[in-house]
């Protein structure tokens, strides 16, 4: 291990035990050691596709061609990831009372996979029920993906496009999991961020409210982010390999 890095690993160490509780933010970097690609990476998937176009939900609304075009592009290696040390290294923090909750921006319900318990998933998740655009009518994931597979799933009553419970820009945050995610970062004293470029709006703001409220940060991405400044520790470098480095070190403390 680089000296730097050994030194980095050490600071994060002091800073969870010095911690009363801790909360971790992830974001799509976390994923793409599992295959699927980031938005903002070197070869995220803006580089292809403009996010005002697919990734937006008046497009979606008007013309689903777009958004479901996107859709099918990703969705086979969301549906068959598994998930890297990365996830793997977060639950077993929460295994051993180390962290509170993880609070994500990802779709691809890894974390769960991985064992963590206590998820946020602030964005939504392909895993839930698909909703009607126009009569809002619900559908399992499980029923809406066969549909998907032949073309942009309809609604079986009113003949609407079908949407995953994902949340697109202009679209508002599931409140259920904004709520809870504030509640934890309220009590929280400490934040991991990893894998986000920290580029979207709400979610982006919650590292600077936990040091507002006089916590510290760890940012763990593999380039830097705008919110650098305001962390404690940062590491430029990939999840799957510091998470379980911070997982190694606190064992040896315990
Ligand atoms: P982002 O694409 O904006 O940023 C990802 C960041 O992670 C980039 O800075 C990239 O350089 C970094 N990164 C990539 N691989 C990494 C690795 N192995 N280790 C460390 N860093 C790595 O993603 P975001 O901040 O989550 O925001 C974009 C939106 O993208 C979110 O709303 C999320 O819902 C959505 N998204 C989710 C998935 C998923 O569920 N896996 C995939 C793509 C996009």
């Amino acid at each position: 291990m680089k000296y730097g890095m050994t030194k980095k690993i050490s600071s994060t160490i002091e800073l969870f035990l010095d911690a009363n509780s801790v909360v971790v933010l992830t974001g799509a970097g976390v994923s793409t050691e599992s295959g699927i690609p980031d938005f903002r990476g070197k070869t995220g998937i803006w580089k292809e596709f403009n996010p005002i176009v697919y990734g937006n939900v008046t497009t979606l609304q008007n013309d689903p061609r777009f958004f479901w075009e996107l859709a099918k592009k990703i969705a086979p290696a969301i549906l068959s990831a598994k998930p890297n040390p990365g996830h793997y290294a977060l639950a077993e923090l929460e295994k051993l009372g180390k962290i509170k909750c993880v609070i994500t921006q990802n779709i691809d319900g890894l974390h769960q996979k991985a064992g963590s318990i206590n998820v946020f998933e602030v964005h939504g998740s392909v895993f839930n029920d698909f909703i009607c655009v126009k009569c809002s009518t619900a559908f399992p994931y499980e029923e809406a993906i066969p549909k998907a597979s032949i073309g942009i799933p309809k609604c079986d009553l009113c003949g609407g496009f079908l949407k995953p419970d994902v949340v697109l820009f202009g679209d508002s945050l599931p409140e259920d999991q904004i709520c809870g995610s504030q509640e934890a970062i309220k009590k929280a004293d400490l934040m991991i961020v990893a894998g986000s470029a920290l580029e979207v709006f709400p979610v982006n703001q919650l590292p600077q409210i936990l040091v507002n409220q006089g916590g510290k940060v760890i940012i763990v991405n593999d380039e830097p982010t705008w919110l650098d400044g305001i962390a404690d520790v940062v590491f430029h470098e990939k999840t799957g390999i510091i998470l379980p480095k911070i997982v190694e070190g606190l064992k040896k403390k315990l």
